[in-house]
């Protein structure tokens, strides 16, 4: 009896959900297919891995160019931080508080608040963020309870369920800022189900909406609410590779840039699911000397490297299973001829295009108090009279105190965010200026600045709509009819370092036991 042969599975989409799927995939194989650890090619079209998690050297210190922080209470991104061995490097946050641009002025961010909701009506009133007529239309949330109709069931948007009872004003200026900044999106549109889980299961409890989410549990203890990497989050990224490839383990994983996968076919005469179990010991060979053998699956790869991995200028790599970790766009063109009905309903979800200026001050032009971790402009704020291009701003060397320099205060200003794509028409040097010039007047700077970056993400945020969650929901279901495949990334069950994380080591899972039950 032959031994069974090791599976060979691609990842494609080296970004962090990828990279953890890949990590999985090793790290847990045994369990189910019984093969030992695959074969395992992450192919990601990009020149690097990483995708959305970048840092780069800017003013003399590393600072991230997209994410710089991931949420701490979420247990999956610290894990794998404590398993690749960089749990020494994460650094807690180094300030709290935040301010909201409103009513023309910067204004603290009110204290009692659940994910940009209040739960009590004092320190919102006292915040300023609302005119005395305003404040007084949120008492109504303590005194009438149910301001609607009947409790309405299933997914809503969280600016409906907000609105209807705190009003308008606070949806505008604290919950969209907030909820809707997370994901570059608006409000009106985002699913609460997906991004707010518990305001569904608040709004349909009788009595003040206030009062239900500030009844929920709160993390106990001092444990920090965000961590970030010393060396920024592509150090993560980095670490996560080193061990990936590590030529002392026992794991065959290669890592591809600038190899796209431009198409998945089924291999024929294997129609039916994967066969790791025997038989063809060179099937999917990850050195290329027989690409097209033995798999359920053949990719066509194109980009710069393609030639690399199937070594004889075919194109096509054979693999038994396929972790699909990329966006919803081009994940929905791969899956097109196998499931139009995840392709489909991949092809509707919409995305934010957004982009950061980083700026290099000196401290003594800027003439107002930098206080707390920076603060969020809403869509209803102009600044000059104008409506704003920036959504945000990070005090990035307050915020993280590895970052400060005596003679340089590092800030990042944001751009776009769903519905308002102004930045994407101006070059650099415009969008530096437009930037820096909104900046200049908020936090009355005189003077200029002596560095500046620009980095664009275009496509960076997948909008959950209304619905999201069903619609993930059959996605994940149509692609588990296809042997050996599942998808993965923030296109699913949340845009956090944490989901993806999580997203890509359940996708992991998901493709061993599919391929340890074609085994048996
Ligand atoms: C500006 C910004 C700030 C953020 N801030 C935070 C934050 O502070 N905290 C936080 O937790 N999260 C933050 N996020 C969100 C988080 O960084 C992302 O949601 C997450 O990194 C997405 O990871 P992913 O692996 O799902 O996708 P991606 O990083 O997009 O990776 C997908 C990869 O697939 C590749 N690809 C696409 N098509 C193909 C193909 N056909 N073949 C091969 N490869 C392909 C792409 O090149 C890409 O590298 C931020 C995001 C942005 C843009």
């Amino acid at each position: 009896m032959t031994a069974p042969r090791r599976p060979v599975i691609a990842v494609v989409g080296g970004g962090i959900a990828g990279l953890s799927a890949a990590w999985e995939l090793v790290t847990s194989s045994d369990i189910a297919t019984g093969a030992g650890p695959p074969i395992v090619h992450v192919l990601e079209a990009g020149n690097r891995v990483g995708g959305k998690l970048d840092s780069a050297e800017f003013a003399g210190r590393t600072v991230d160019l997209a994410a710089d922080a991931f949420l701490a209470r979420r247990p999956e991104a610290t894990e794998l931080c404590e398993q690749i061995g960089v749990r020494d490097e994460l650094v807690p946050v180094g300030t709290t508080g935040a301010s909201i641009l409103a009513r023309g002025r910067l204004r603290p961010m009110p204290a009692a608040l659940n994910l940009g909701v209040p739960t009590r009506w004092w320190p919102l009133a006292r915040s300023g963020l609302l005119s005395p007529g305003e404040s007084l239309r949120v008492t109504k949330d303590l005194v009438m309870p149910h301001l609607g109709a009947a409790p309405v069931s299933g997914d809503r948007s969280v600016a409906d369920i907000i609105g209807e009872r705190l009003g308008r004003p606070v949806v505008e200026r604290l919950v969209d800022p907030l909820i809707g900044g997370i994901n570059a999106g608006g409000v009106d549109e985002l699913s609460a189900a997906a991004t707010f889980p518990a305001l569904i299961a608040a709004s349909h409890q009788t009595g003040s909406l206030m009062r239900s989410l500030g009844r929920l549990p709160r993390p106990a203890g001092s444990a920090p609410v965000f961590w970030s990497l010393r060396q920024g989050t592509a150090s993560l990224v980095d670490r996560l590779v080193d061990k990936l490839v590590n030529p002392r383990s026992a794991w065959d994983v290669s890592i591809h840039t600038g190899v796209s996968v431009d198409a998945i076919t089924q291999a024929s005469g294997n129609p039916s699911g994967g066969n790791p179990s025997g038989g063809n010991p060179s099937g999917g060979n990850p050195s290329g000397d027989n690409p097209s053998g033995g798999g359920t699956w053949r990719l066509t790869l194109g980009g710069i490297n393609a030639a690399g991995i199937t070594g004889n200028g075919e194109g096509a790599l054979a693999v038994d299973g396929i972790v699909l970790a990329l966006p919803a766009q081009p994940a929905s063109v791969l899956l097109a001829v196998h499931s139009p009905m995840a392709a489909g309903l991949l092809s509707a979800i919409d995305y934010s295009s957004v982009g950061v200026v980083t700026l290099a001050v000196q401290p003594d032009a800027i003439n107002r108090r930098l206080d707390g971790t920076g603060f969020l402009v809403p869509r209803t704020s102009p600044i000059g009279g104008r409506p704003a291009l920036m959504t945000g701003c990070t005090y990035l060397s307050r915020k993280w105190p590895h970052l400060a320099s005596a003679g340089t205060e590092l800030i990042r200003v944001s751009v776009g965010r769903y519905g308002d794509e102004r930045h994407t028409q101006l070059d650099d040097d415009e969008l530096t200026a437009a930037a820096f010039g909104e900046l200049a007047q908020v936090l009355d700077i005189h003077g200029g600045f002596s560095d500046s970056r620009v980095t664009r993400w275009s496509g960076a945020f997948p909008q959950y709509r209304v619905g999201h969650l069903i619609r993930v929901a059959k996605i994940e279901e149509a692609v588990a009819a296809l042997p050996g495949m599942a998808v993965a990334g923030s296109a699913y069950r949340g845009v956090g370092i944490p989901a993806c994380v999580g997203s890509g080591r359940s996708a992991a899972r998901t493709v061993l036991a599919s391929l340890g039950e074609s085994s048996r």
